[in-house]
């Protein structure tokens, strides 16, 4: 599938059969950066999302998948990283015109999806279980890791292949099945995700694609009595939603949630690394990001000069065209999202907050003149303020000024979200100090984003639960069977019977 070809009508993948939606609706899909269509998408029912669960469980139970090799499915799972790495360069132009990206980040991204399905490729032939100290004499027992069953994935879109494959390159390593739903805006590479995986091999309903709203079909997901687990990621507001409605079924579930996370610049810190990295730690992906550095904490000893060099380099970032390989901030991926970066500014400025750049909307020319793009904005902030406390989900930084590294500890850890953080230090003895009082899923040292397969990624507090990215995400993925045998010659009679 190529980009170009995006302005057809897309199709649902069900039972490794693209379909229509029943009843035939589709919704339109625009590109942010231009405002023009891209595509008409399939509108699933609850209808199709049964037909999906079926597919998946139909797959599941035939124990196809489930009881392959696991050697075998590693080899698919490969390929599917190989099918990935061939079509980089159009997955990421699909990803560009669909969520506003800039091309340069997209490309990354698909470095790292690549580098995701190798991993739990290697990972499915490792799921192994243990073999367990004898409880009584007379037995043996070990654990098995069996499949989960069907899964739920249900993602966001500011990433829209890279969290899809977070999610379904360890569920099939580990032998489940999988209903996919992309978020309604941005459902390109998930879907071109599904032609990949028939391409590779995979066996009828392994992996099934449903596109459509998120009210409906993912409240219908969660509910479903037919799905075993729910992994989704979005915001903590859906995710709370998620937990309640996966508890009438006692679903499995695990939560990729919002974030307000920290980056920590201490007065020992490297300034010119640590500014660097501080910029990009917050206009990355136009801070559309779940663990954007959006609160930037300054140690009073340097903050005049910190913040002096932020605001300056900040004015060379480049904003524009997504698809011009030198930008660095790309578009609003919606309206919606461009309303509440507004209102965010606009409340900091009611607050009392400074604005010290942005705060604005940008206006670009050369057929972007419809485009949703926000310039790059930070804030001055007390703790206390909204801005500086509530996630805003897009390019608007708050900076907070402390005095001493249990101050700095203190108001990181103040917060509801529990996500990532970044320590700008040289010193080793505080760097580890603080890395391990922070109540944050992950712990970024002299680096603002520290992600990737093989390390476990998830939330504290309000930022969700279960890991993502890590081994032990395959546990997630899987039950623990325990087997017992009795191997002693008498007989076991515990009634003398
Ligand atoms: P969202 O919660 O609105 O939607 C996420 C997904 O859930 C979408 O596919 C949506 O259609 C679906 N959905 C909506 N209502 C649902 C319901 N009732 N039941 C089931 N599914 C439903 O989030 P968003 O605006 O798409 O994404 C932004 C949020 O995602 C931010 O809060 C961000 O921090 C978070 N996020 C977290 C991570 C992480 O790994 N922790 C990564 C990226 C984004």
């Amino acid at each position: 599938m190529t980009a170009a070809a995006q302005t057809n009508t897309t199709q649902l993948l069900i039972g490794n059969r693209w379909s229509d939606a029943a009843g035939g609706a589709t919704y339109a899909d625009a590109n942010p950066a231009t405002g023009g269509p891209l595509a008409g998408v399939a509108e699933a029912t609850r209808e199709d999302v049964d037909r999906a669960v079926r597919a998946a469980r139909a797959a599941f139970e035939t124990g196809k998948w489930a009881s392959m090799a696991a050697s075998r499915r590693a080899k698919i799972v490969y390929r599917m990283a190989q099918l990935i790495a061939e079509r980089a360069g159009e997955l990421a132009l699909m990803e560009v015109r669909d969520n506003g990206k800039p091309i340069a980040t997209a490309k990354g991204e698909l470095g790292a999806i690549v580098d995701c399905f190798e991993f739990y490729a290697g990972a499915a032939t490792k799921n192994y279980g243990d073999t367990l100290p004898a409880p009584m004499p007379g037995y043996v027992a070990y654990t098995v890791r069996e499949p989960l069953g069907v899964v739920g994935a249900i993602v966001p879109w500011n990433f829209p292949l890279l969290l899809a494959s977070w999610k379904v390159a360890p569920a099939l390593a580990a032998g489940c099945t999988i209903v996919l739903k992309p978020a309604p805006s941005t459902p390109l590479t998930a879907l071109a995700l599904g032609k990949i995986a028939l391409e590779a091999g995979l066996p009828e309903g392994v992996l099934n694609i449903v596109t459509g709203s998120g009210a409906d079909l993912g409240q219908w997901i969660v509910e479903h009595p037919g799905i075993d687990k729910i992994a989704f990621t979005g915001s903590t507001a859906t995710g709370k939603r998620v937990a309640a409605a996966a508890a009438a079924t006692l679903k499995r579930v695990t939560l990729e949630l919002g974030g307000k996370s920290p980056s920590i610049v201490f007065d020992d810190a490297e300034i010119d690394a640590a500014v660097a990295g501080a910029l990009y730690g917050i206009f990355y992906n136009a801070g559309q990001t779940c663990e954007a550095r959006s609160r930037l904490l300054v140690h009073e000893g340097i903050y005049d000069r910190f913040v002096g060099a932020f605001k300056e380099r900040a004015q060379r970032l480049r904003l524009g065209n997504p698809e011009d390989p030198a930008t660095q901030i790309g578009a609003i991926t919606m309206p919606e999202q461009m309303e509440k970066i507004r209102m965010y500014c606009e409340l900091g400025e009611s607050e009392g907050a400074k604005r010290l750049f942005g705060g604005v909307p940008a206006h670009l020319g050369d057929g972007l003149e419809r485009g949703l793009f926000w310039n790059a904005t930070a804030f001055e902030a007390l703790p206390s303020h909204r801005i500086a406390r509530e996630e805003i989900f897009g390019p608007v930084v708050s900076i907070v000024r402390f005095k001493d590294e249990a101050e700095a500890i203190a108001l990181a850890n103040d917060c509801e979200y529990g996500l990532s953080a970044t320590v700008w230090s040289q010193n080793v003895g505080r760097v580890n100090r603080v890395a391990r009082s922070l109540r944050s899923g992950t712990v970024a040292i002299n680096t603002p984003y520290a992600v990737f397969p093989g390390v476990p990624f998830g939330g504290f507090k309000q930022s969700g639960y279960g890991r993502e990215l890590g081994f032990e995400t395959m546990r997630l993925y899987s039950e623990t069977k325990s087997v017992l045998t009795y191997i002693g010659v008498k007989p076991v009679d515990p009634f003398g019977a």
